[in-house]
């Protein structure tokens, strides 16, 4: 069948192996072709190619919780369970995941593997910083559960590994109590990108904060946008919310996608929130997964899909940086719905984790083929302002601009060798960004 990643590009005939247990992932890895390679896949949300190969294992079917202990608001379940069905659990026992990404559609696997981050990177670290312990599959079928305390090189490698280390079956994690699943939010426009920085420094004591950017905007008003801030508020209830929201049909022709389109869209969105401060009541569904409520809405991209770009810079260069970005970018006429800009807290011990202290952007592209030449002009002022990307939503990306923003990719190289010498877990994207080699090659 073929096999995409959220971001349509690029697609790959594959065998979907489907385990309905953990036990019968165990069988898959003992009984497969040494020389075969395979990748684990949970709900195909990251955006290139990281969960994809000739071969791809889903978790899908490893749905189940084994415990809650509301007490200690620990939780365990099989790595397939995605956010949406945690929280199903959770919020009415009044606690909630202590992070969470931009869509509830994701799993606990892919979580890990990718290591993600929330609206609160900056007061509560990634998804990894609240993983008590995992169960990993390892190539040849054997078991490691890894911890902080225990296998702990392979908990960090695992951590933000992109499932390059083996199979993750399930997880304990610690999840939040919370006053309710409400968010008291207010919104700020800036004037441009110096503004929003600055925004988001002086909004920092908010449990999330986060900004949108205008990426069309140019000259005196470049980097101009909107800040988000909020908090859980206690007067308002805890219950489970069920959005229902229209479904793009089919793809959207990608000449809908325009310049014109583009800048009418960002025009207005700043204007929506170029108003008098003031507070909004916000769920947590709208607030945190806000595009959650548009089924496949990464059809308006076309036929050929699209690309997402984030890159982090550190703090010393995240201005600069980001400027020179926007500025190519609004020179090129390759606007993006969705220019989101974070600033991250403190990094972690795993050593592929994308988050460290800086600033993030995040930018959408319809796919063609004056894309690319773009983004490598990109990668060079990434890569030059110290900065690094983000795996989850690579599918472009060099070997030699990786592992110029991952000094630590050796370190992981060598874990992997010792636990997966033979190179049985390996993805498209690990093939490309050099840290496994295609099977073709290997012969
Ligand atoms: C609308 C949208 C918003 C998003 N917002 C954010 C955000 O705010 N912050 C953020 O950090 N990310 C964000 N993401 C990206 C997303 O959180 C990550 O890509 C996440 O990894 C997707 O999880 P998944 O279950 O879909 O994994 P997949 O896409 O299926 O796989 C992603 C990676 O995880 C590995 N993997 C999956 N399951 C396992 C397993 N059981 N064992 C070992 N490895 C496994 C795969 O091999 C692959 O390398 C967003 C994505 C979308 C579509």
């Amino acid at each position: 069948m073929q096999l995409a990643g959220w971001g349509r590009f690029p697609r790959v005939d594959a065998e979907l192996i489907e385990p309905p247990t953990a036990q019968a992932v165990i069988t898959v890895l003992k009984e497969s072709d040494e020389e075969g390679t395979l990748i684990a896949r949970g709900a195909g949300r990251s955006y290139g190619d990281s969960s994809l190969n000739t071969q791809v294992l889903s978790s899908r079917f490893l749905d189940s919780f084994s415990s809650f202990d509301e007490g200690s608001a620990r939780l365990r379940c099989s790595a397939g369970v995605t956010i949406d069905e945690l929280l199903k659990v959770s919020i009415p026992k009044g606690l909630f995941p202590a992070v969470v990404p931009g869509t509830k559609q994701v799993s606990i696997g892919g979580a890990i593997a990718a290591d993600i981050h929330g609206k609160n990177h900056h007061r509560d670290g990634s998804f990894c910083d609240h993983v008590e312990s995992l169960t990993l599959a390892l190539a040849s079928g054997e078991i490691k559960v890894c911890s902080t305390k225990k296998n702990k090189e392979l908990f960090h490698a695992t951590c933000g590994g992109m499932g390059l280390t083996g199979v993750i079956l399930d997880a304990t994690v610690n999840l939040e109590k919370v006053p309710s699943v409400f968010i008291r939010s207010q919104a700020i426009a800036t004037k441009n990108l110096n503004h929003t920085i600055e925004q988001l420094e002086a909004l920092n004591d908010n449990k999330f904060v986060v900004a949108w950017v205008d990426c069309l905007a140019t000259g005196d008003e470049l980097g101009r946008g909107i800040v988000h801030a909020g908090n859980f508020t206690e007067d308002a209830p805890m219950e489970y919310v069920r959005r229902w929201g229209p479904s793009v049909p089919f793809n959207t022709p990608s000449l809908m996608l325009n310049r014109y389109s583009m800048s009418w869209f960002n025009n207005f969105y700043y204007w929506l929130y170029n108003r008098p401060a003031g507070e909004d009541l916000d769920s947590y569904d709208s607030f945190f997964f806000p595009l959650d409520s548009i089924k496949h809405w990464n059809r308006l991209y076309g036929r050929k899909g699209f690309l997402q770009y984030q890159f982090l810079l550190p703090e010393d260069t995240a201005q600069k940086g980001t400027q020179a970005v926007l500025e190519r970018v609004a020179d090129a006429g390759k606007g993006s719905f969705l220019a989101v800009l974070k600033k991250f807290g403190a990094g972690n011990s795993n050593l592929l984790s994308f988050p460290g202290p800086g600033l993030t952007l995040t930018l959408d592209f319809k796919n063609e083929a004056s894309l690319f030449p773009l983004l490598d002009e990109l990668d060079k002022i990434v890569i030059e302002n110290g900065g690094r990307h983000y795996l989850a939503k690579d599918a472009r990306l060099s070997a030699e601009t990786f592992k110029a923003g991952y000094p630590q990719w050796a370190k992981f190289k060598a874990v992997k060798d010792k636990v997966d010498p033979q190179q049985r877990f390996s993805s498209l994207q690990s093939q490309r960004i050099g840290l496994t080699t295609a099977k073709d090659e290997r012969l």
